[in-house]
Protein backbone atom coordinates (compact mmCIF):
# COMPACT_ATOMS: atom_id res chain seq x y z
CA UNK A 1 0.00 0.00 0.00
CA UNK A 2 1.02 3.70 -0.57
CA UNK A 3 -0.54 6.83 -0.30
CA UNK A 4 -1.68 6.79 -3.44
CA UNK A 5 -3.40 3.61 -3.80
CA UNK A 6 -6.93 5.04 -3.83
CA UNK A 7 -6.39 8.23 -6.21
CA UNK A 8 -7.74 7.94 -9.45
CA UNK A 9 -5.85 6.77 -12.41
CA UNK A 10 -6.57 5.38 -16.43
CA UNK A 11 -6.48 2.52 -18.10
CA UNK A 12 -7.39 1.70 -21.71
CA UNK A 13 -10.31 3.76 -21.33
CA UNK A 14 -11.37 3.15 -17.82
CA UNK A 15 -10.96 5.38 -14.85
CA UNK A 16 -9.92 3.24 -11.61
CA UNK A 17 -7.89 3.63 -8.56
CA UNK A 18 -4.31 3.42 -8.52
CA UNK A 19 -4.38 0.05 -6.62
CA UNK A 20 -6.65 -1.80 -9.28
CA UNK A 21 -4.82 -0.89 -12.34
CA UNK A 22 -2.90 -3.62 -12.49
CA UNK A 23 -1.70 -5.53 -15.84
CA UNK A 24 -0.98 -9.17 -16.68
CA UNK A 25 2.58 -10.40 -16.52
CA UNK A 26 2.73 -11.77 -19.85
CA UNK A 27 2.05 -8.29 -21.07
CA UNK A 28 4.46 -7.59 -24.14
CA UNK A 29 5.51 -3.99 -23.04
CA UNK A 30 6.50 -5.32 -19.59
CA UNK A 31 9.01 -8.00 -21.31
CA UNK A 32 10.63 -6.04 -23.87
CA UNK A 33 10.18 -2.56 -22.93
CA UNK A 34 8.08 -1.59 -25.69
CA UNK A 35 6.10 1.37 -24.04
CA UNK A 36 6.94 4.79 -24.41
CA UNK A 37 5.78 7.53 -22.27
CA UNK A 38 5.69 11.39 -20.93
CA UNK A 39 6.60 12.89 -17.66
CA UNK A 40 4.98 16.01 -16.85
CA UNK A 41 4.56 18.73 -13.84
CA UNK A 42 1.79 20.51 -12.45
CA UNK A 43 2.66 23.25 -9.78
CA UNK A 44 0.13 23.91 -6.66
CA UNK A 45 -0.07 27.93 -7.04
CA UNK A 46 -1.16 28.65 -2.95
CA UNK A 47 -2.17 31.82 -4.07
CA UNK A 48 -4.34 31.47 -7.01
CA UNK A 49 -5.41 28.15 -5.23
CA UNK A 50 -5.09 26.50 -8.68
CA UNK A 51 -2.64 23.79 -9.76
CA UNK A 52 -1.24 24.74 -13.54
CA UNK A 53 -0.11 21.86 -15.55
CA UNK A 54 3.02 23.26 -18.02
CA UNK A 55 2.77 22.92 -21.76
CA UNK A 56 0.98 19.82 -21.78
CA UNK A 57 -0.02 20.02 -25.49
CA UNK A 58 3.36 19.91 -26.09
CA UNK A 59 4.18 16.75 -24.28
CA UNK A 60 1.03 15.07 -25.89
CA UNK A 61 2.90 15.94 -29.04
CA UNK A 62 6.06 14.27 -28.41
CA UNK A 63 4.03 11.33 -26.65
CA UNK A 64 1.92 11.28 -30.38
CA UNK A 65 5.86 11.30 -32.22
CA UNK A 66 7.25 8.47 -29.99
CA UNK A 67 4.28 6.48 -30.57
CA UNK A 68 4.88 6.71 -33.86
CA UNK A 69 8.40 5.59 -33.81
CA UNK A 70 7.14 2.64 -31.85
CA UNK A 71 4.45 1.62 -34.38
CA UNK A 72 1.65 2.64 -32.15
CA UNK A 73 -1.41 5.20 -32.17
CA UNK A 74 -2.56 7.14 -29.48
CA UNK A 75 -5.59 6.53 -28.81
CA UNK A 76 -7.60 9.95 -28.16
CA UNK A 77 -7.31 13.55 -29.57
CA UNK A 78 -5.39 16.29 -27.57
CA UNK A 79 -8.74 17.46 -26.38
CA UNK A 80 -9.53 14.11 -24.80
CA UNK A 81 -6.30 13.96 -23.32
CA UNK A 82 -6.50 16.66 -21.46
CA UNK A 83 -9.68 15.98 -20.18
CA UNK A 84 -8.63 12.60 -19.01
CA UNK A 85 -5.36 14.40 -17.14
CA UNK A 86 -7.70 16.85 -15.79
CA UNK A 87 -10.57 14.59 -14.36
CA UNK A 88 -7.54 12.27 -12.78
CA UNK A 89 -6.09 15.57 -11.24
CA UNK A 90 -9.35 17.07 -9.67
CA UNK A 91 -10.94 13.80 -8.79
CA UNK A 92 -7.80 12.97 -7.14
CA UNK A 93 -8.06 16.63 -5.14
CA UNK A 94 -4.35 17.13 -6.07
CA UNK A 95 -3.42 20.38 -4.51
CA UNK A 96 0.19 20.17 -4.66
CA UNK A 97 3.64 19.87 -6.69
CA UNK A 98 2.41 16.99 -8.85
CA UNK A 99 3.92 14.56 -12.06
CA UNK A 100 1.56 12.90 -14.67
CA UNK A 101 2.83 9.61 -16.38
CA UNK A 102 0.95 8.93 -19.44
CA UNK A 103 2.31 6.06 -20.76
CA UNK A 104 1.77 3.93 -24.05
CA UNK A 105 2.55 0.47 -24.03
CA UNK A 106 1.96 -2.76 -25.78
CA UNK A 107 -0.88 -4.61 -23.82
CA UNK A 108 -1.03 -7.99 -26.03
CA UNK A 109 0.12 -10.80 -24.69
CA UNK A 110 2.65 -11.87 -27.25
CA UNK A 111 5.69 -13.63 -27.39
CA UNK A 112 7.38 -11.79 -29.94
CA UNK A 113 9.09 -8.78 -29.66
CA UNK A 114 8.18 -6.79 -32.72
CA UNK A 115 6.05 -3.91 -33.08
CA UNK A 116 3.57 -4.25 -35.71
CA UNK A 117 0.24 -6.03 -35.21
CA UNK A 118 0.62 -5.26 -31.11
CA UNK A 119 -2.08 -3.50 -29.54
CA UNK A 120 -1.50 -1.15 -27.56
CA UNK A 121 -3.32 0.79 -24.33
CA UNK A 122 -2.74 4.19 -22.64
CA UNK A 123 -2.55 4.36 -19.23
CA UNK A 124 -2.27 8.07 -17.13
CA UNK A 125 -1.46 7.91 -13.45
CA UNK A 126 0.02 10.99 -10.74
CA UNK A 127 2.37 11.19 -7.98
CA UNK A 128 3.34 13.53 -5.58
CA UNK A 129 6.67 15.39 -6.57
CA UNK A 130 8.76 18.16 -5.42
CA UNK A 131 12.69 18.35 -6.24
CA UNK A 132 14.15 15.72 -7.82
CA UNK A 133 17.47 16.38 -8.04
CA UNK A 134 18.36 19.50 -5.51
CA UNK A 135 18.29 22.73 -7.86
CA UNK A 136 19.87 24.94 -5.34
CA UNK A 137 23.02 23.08 -3.99
CA UNK A 138 25.07 22.35 -7.32
CA UNK A 139 25.28 18.77 -8.22
CA UNK A 140 28.41 16.54 -8.72
CA UNK A 141 28.41 14.74 -12.12
CA UNK A 142 30.47 12.46 -13.82
CA UNK A 143 30.61 11.78 -17.50
CA UNK A 144 29.14 7.97 -17.89
CA UNK A 145 31.36 5.18 -19.09
CA UNK A 146 28.04 4.21 -20.36
CA UNK A 147 27.34 5.24 -23.89
CA UNK A 148 24.09 7.08 -25.00
CA UNK A 149 21.85 5.51 -27.36
CA UNK A 150 21.76 6.11 -30.74
CA UNK A 151 18.89 7.43 -33.76
CA UNK A 152 19.44 3.57 -35.06
CA UNK A 153 19.69 1.76 -31.70
CA UNK A 154 17.09 2.44 -28.95
CA UNK A 155 15.82 6.11 -30.73
CA UNK A 156 16.36 8.96 -27.92
CA UNK A 157 13.37 10.76 -29.80
CA UNK A 158 10.76 8.21 -28.85
CA UNK A 159 10.81 8.71 -25.12
CA UNK A 160 10.60 4.63 -25.17
CA UNK A 161 10.89 2.48 -21.70
CA UNK A 162 13.33 -0.20 -22.66
CA UNK A 163 15.39 2.99 -23.65
CA UNK A 164 15.68 3.94 -19.49
CA UNK A 165 17.89 1.06 -19.20
CA UNK A 166 21.10 2.46 -20.71
CA UNK A 167 19.80 5.48 -18.39
CA UNK A 168 19.62 2.95 -15.55
CA UNK A 169 23.11 1.83 -15.84
CA UNK A 170 24.69 5.40 -16.39
CA UNK A 171 22.67 6.65 -13.19
CA UNK A 172 23.24 3.81 -10.93
CA UNK A 173 26.92 4.32 -11.69
CA UNK A 174 27.37 7.77 -10.73
CA UNK A 175 25.20 7.29 -7.47
CA UNK A 176 27.46 4.56 -6.45
CA UNK A 177 30.09 6.00 -7.23
CA UNK A 178 29.44 8.82 -5.12
CA UNK A 179 27.60 11.36 -7.94
CA UNK A 180 25.20 13.06 -8.10
CA UNK A 181 23.93 12.87 -11.77
CA UNK A 182 25.71 11.14 -14.99
CA UNK A 183 26.50 12.72 -17.76
CA UNK A 184 26.26 10.84 -21.50
CA UNK A 185 28.47 11.27 -24.51
CA UNK A 186 26.88 9.96 -27.62
CA UNK A 187 28.46 7.41 -29.98
CA UNK A 188 30.71 10.09 -31.71
CA UNK A 189 32.25 11.00 -28.09
CA UNK A 190 29.78 14.41 -27.71
CA UNK A 191 28.62 15.29 -24.89
CA UNK A 192 24.57 14.20 -25.36
CA UNK A 193 22.79 14.53 -21.88
CA UNK A 194 21.73 13.50 -18.15
CA UNK A 195 19.85 9.98 -17.09
CA UNK A 196 17.08 12.28 -17.45
CA UNK A 197 17.32 15.31 -18.33
CA UNK A 198 19.17 17.75 -21.36
CA UNK A 199 22.17 19.83 -20.83
CA UNK A 200 23.22 23.23 -21.16
CA UNK A 201 26.32 25.34 -20.74
CA UNK A 202 27.72 28.75 -20.62
CA UNK A 203 31.03 29.97 -22.29
CA UNK A 204 31.39 33.83 -22.97
CA UNK A 205 27.74 34.71 -22.03
CA UNK A 206 26.84 32.51 -24.79
CA UNK A 207 24.13 29.84 -24.27
CA UNK A 208 25.49 26.35 -25.56
CA UNK A 209 23.44 22.70 -25.94
CA UNK A 210 24.19 19.52 -27.72
CA UNK A 211 21.86 19.69 -30.89
CA UNK A 212 19.23 17.53 -32.11
CA UNK A 213 21.35 14.96 -33.63
CA UNK A 214 23.40 14.40 -30.33
CA UNK A 215 21.42 11.28 -29.37
CA UNK A 216 19.24 13.60 -26.77
CA UNK A 217 15.28 13.71 -25.89
CA UNK A 218 14.14 16.67 -27.73
CA UNK A 219 13.32 18.03 -24.80
CA UNK A 220 10.45 20.33 -23.76
CA UNK A 221 12.02 22.73 -20.67
CA UNK A 222 15.34 22.40 -23.52
CA UNK A 223 12.53 24.36 -25.61
CA UNK A 224 11.44 26.27 -23.09
CA UNK A 225 15.16 27.33 -22.26
CA UNK A 226 15.97 28.60 -25.20
CA UNK A 227 13.08 30.73 -25.74
CA UNK A 228 13.60 32.37 -22.50
CA UNK A 229 17.23 32.44 -23.91
CA UNK A 230 16.45 34.49 -26.75
CA UNK A 231 13.90 36.70 -25.14
CA UNK A 232 16.44 38.19 -22.60
CA UNK A 233 18.89 38.37 -26.21
CA UNK A 234 21.17 35.73 -24.67
CA UNK A 235 22.89 34.21 -27.59
CA UNK A 236 21.82 30.56 -27.98
CA UNK A 237 23.85 27.86 -30.34
CA UNK A 238 22.89 24.31 -30.59
CA UNK A 239 25.46 22.57 -31.93
CA UNK A 240 28.05 19.05 -30.88
CA UNK A 241 29.68 19.92 -27.40
CA UNK A 242 32.89 18.37 -27.06
CA UNK A 243 33.92 17.20 -23.38
CA UNK A 244 36.70 19.20 -22.43
CA UNK A 245 34.10 22.07 -23.52
CA UNK A 246 31.94 21.41 -20.33
CA UNK A 247 35.50 20.98 -18.03
CA UNK A 248 36.21 24.50 -19.35
CA UNK A 249 32.53 26.37 -19.12
CA UNK A 250 31.51 29.16 -17.32
CA UNK A 251 28.13 27.55 -16.04
CA UNK A 252 26.51 24.62 -16.88
CA UNK A 253 22.74 23.04 -16.03
CA UNK A 254 20.43 20.44 -16.71
CA UNK A 255 16.70 21.12 -17.54
CA UNK A 256 13.83 18.59 -17.56
CA UNK A 257 10.31 18.39 -16.46
CA UNK A 258 11.15 16.28 -13.55
CA UNK A 259 14.76 18.23 -13.03
CA UNK A 260 13.84 21.35 -13.80
CA UNK A 261 17.07 23.47 -13.78
CA UNK A 262 19.50 22.08 -11.62
CA UNK A 263 23.04 23.91 -11.88
CA UNK A 264 25.86 21.96 -11.85
CA UNK A 265 28.78 22.44 -9.67
CA UNK A 266 31.43 20.00 -10.96
CA UNK A 267 32.00 17.81 -14.20
CA UNK A 268 34.42 14.68 -13.51
CA UNK A 269 35.77 16.35 -10.10
CA UNK A 270 36.70 19.77 -12.32
CA UNK A 271 34.82 22.37 -11.15
CA UNK A 272 32.51 24.57 -13.64
CA UNK A 273 33.22 28.27 -13.21
CA UNK A 274 33.46 29.52 -10.06
CA UNK A 275 31.72 27.09 -8.17
CA UNK A 276 28.55 28.71 -7.55
CA UNK A 277 25.20 29.08 -9.73
CA UNK A 278 26.24 31.41 -12.92
CA UNK A 279 24.26 34.35 -13.61
CA UNK A 280 22.69 33.26 -16.67
CA UNK A 281 21.42 29.99 -14.85
CA UNK A 282 20.43 31.85 -12.27
CA UNK A 283 18.30 34.45 -14.11
CA UNK A 284 17.19 31.43 -16.27
CA UNK A 285 16.16 29.47 -12.98
CA UNK A 286 14.53 32.20 -11.31
CA UNK A 287 12.39 32.62 -14.67
CA UNK A 288 11.92 29.59 -15.48
CA UNK A 289 9.69 28.08 -11.73
CA UNK A 290 8.01 32.00 -11.95
CA UNK A 291 6.37 30.82 -15.29
CA UNK A 292 5.42 27.43 -13.87
CA UNK A 293 4.06 27.95 -10.93
CA UNK A 294 1.79 30.61 -12.79
CA UNK A 295 3.38 33.59 -11.80
CA UNK A 296 4.12 35.24 -15.31
CA UNK A 297 0.78 36.08 -16.82
CA UNK A 298 3.17 36.50 -20.63
CA UNK A 299 3.10 32.61 -20.91
CA UNK A 300 -0.65 31.74 -19.91
CA UNK A 301 -0.46 30.00 -23.27
CA UNK A 302 1.71 27.35 -22.05
CA UNK A 303 -0.54 26.36 -18.31
CA UNK A 304 -3.68 24.19 -18.22
CA UNK A 305 -5.72 25.14 -15.17
CA UNK A 306 -6.93 22.04 -13.23
CA UNK A 307 -9.34 24.10 -10.71
N1 LIG B 1 16.38 13.62 -21.62
C1 LIG B 1 15.92 12.53 -21.01
C2 LIG B 1 16.63 11.24 -21.21
C3 LIG B 1 14.77 12.59 -20.19
O1 LIG B 1 14.31 11.49 -19.58
C4 LIG B 1 14.14 13.84 -20.01
C5 LIG B 1 12.93 13.94 -19.11
N2 LIG B 1 11.76 13.74 -19.80
C6 LIG B 1 14.66 14.96 -20.67
C7 LIG B 1 15.79 14.82 -21.48
C8 LIG B 1 14.01 16.31 -20.56
O2 LIG B 1 12.81 16.36 -21.29
P1 LIG B 1 11.63 17.29 -20.83
O3 LIG B 1 12.20 18.64 -20.64
O4 LIG B 1 10.66 17.25 -21.94
O5 LIG B 1 11.10 16.74 -19.57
Amino acid sequence: MNSNDEKLCYINGKFLSLKDANINIQTHALQYGTACFGGIRAYWNEDKKNLFIFRLKDHYQRLQNSAKILQMKMPCSYEEFAEITIKILKEGNWKQNTYIRPFLYKSDLELSPRLHNVNDSLAVYAIPLNDYLDTQKGLNTCISSWIRISDNQIPTRAKATGGYINSALAKSEALQNNYDEAIFLDNQGFISEGSASNIFIVKDECLITPDLASSILVGITRRTVLRLAEEMDIKVIERRVGRTELYTADESFFAGTGVQIAWIRSVDNRVIGSGSIGAITKTLQEKYFEIVKGNNNKYDSWLTKVY
